[in-house]
């Protein structure tokens, strides 16, 4: 399951229309201006044809939202942890109205307050958040960072811990509301070295030990610019950074995340002839399910083995 972070600009529906016409299975977007605290609610008319259009779509329950990049719920500033609160909140409310089932959360930095702190903080953070929208529906998924400045989540321990601390505080009826967001570049420059296909799946199989696949709700297809270990966030096309095509054919054939939403976060635009670099990128990402699955990739390409057995 494929899909794009595509723009709101001018219609939210915007974003759902042009997955579709990019041949995606899903999307993800921003439910308002990710860089302003000023929140303007949602326009009724907007959202009910957000819905019907996802309906349409059979896209319910796949769709994605990303948070805002200035909430830091791992604050040690209260003004900025309750603006921070507050507006989470809003993010939340918004994926409800607009039946969005994953929320996509950077979990925060300390600034300066170590990391035991900031953990702690998030976590109280939460336990005012699911308390305040009991009943919505939309998963939290937390996502792995690659760890530059103060950002908590570099490691999997980090975000199995975090989520362990969601639960000392808020409950265990917050089981089904926190989950995980696996991002490769963020992996990759956080010290995973997924440059292999073995490799790759190795960092899967730790995240399976560490985090559990099972809570893993969204994937970030991104390649690296930034070097393994270098802990610099930016996303390259697939196959041109640093963990190249051979690290990406060892997660879309992880049988674990064959259902999982994957969403491109890669540099958007188009070629001089006009075609939209997610269309590049994606065509990419499906040649590698159907070059070969775990362990049989070079042997297959040869043979030119059918996709079925490529994509269980
Ligand atoms: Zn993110
Ligand atoms: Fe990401
Ligand atoms: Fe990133």
């Amino acid at each position: 399951m494929f899909g794009s972070h595509l723009s709101i600009a001018g219609d939210l529906s915007n974003a759902l229309r042009e997955a579709e016409s990019l041949g995606l299975d899903t999307v993800q977007i921003f439910t308002k201006n990710q860089r302003q605290w000023a929140v303007k609610p949602l326009d009724k008319g907007a959202a009910d044809a957000w819905v019907a259009e996802q309906a349409r779509l059979g896209w319910l329950g796949r769709t994605v939202a990303h948070d805002s990049y200035l909430i830091n719920l791992a604050s040690p500033d209260n003004d900025l942890w309750e603006k921070s609160i507050a507006l989470m909140r809003e993010e939340i409310e918004r994926c409800e109205r607009l039946r969005i089932g994953r929320l996509v959360s950077h979990p925060g930095a300390h600034t300066g307050s170590g990391v035991e702190a900031g953990l702690l903080r998030i976590a109280r953070a939460y336990k005012r958040l699911l308390r305040e929208t009991r009943g919505c529906s939309v998963m939290i998924c937390l996502e792995d960072t690659a760890g530059g400045g103060s950002t908590l989540g570099r490691t999997f321990e980090e975000l199995a811990t975090l989520r362990e601390l969601i639960f000392q505080e808020a409950g265990s009826d917050a089981e089904d509301r926190i989950g995980f967001c696996l991002d490769t570049c963020h992996a990759f420059a956080a010290g995973y070295d997924i440059a292999t296909e073995a490799g790759a799946r190795a960092m899967l199989d730790e995240f399976d030990r560490v985090c559990g696949l099972e809570r893993l709700a969204v994937v970030h297809l991104n390649d690296s610019k930034g070097a393994l270990g270098s802990r610099i966030d930016r996303h390259e096309h697939i196959g041109e950074g640093g963990v190249g095509l051979d690290g990406f054919r060892g997660v879309v054939n992880h049988p674990a995340v064959a259902a999982v939403p994957k969403i491109m976060e890669t540099p958007k635009g188009k070629t001089p002839k006009g075609t939209p670099l997610d269309t590049l990128n994606l065509r990419r990402l499906r040649r590698l399910m159907r070059d070969g699955g775990p362990a049989s990739g070079s042997a297959r390409r040869r043979t030119g083995a059918s996709r079925g057995a490529a994509t269980r």
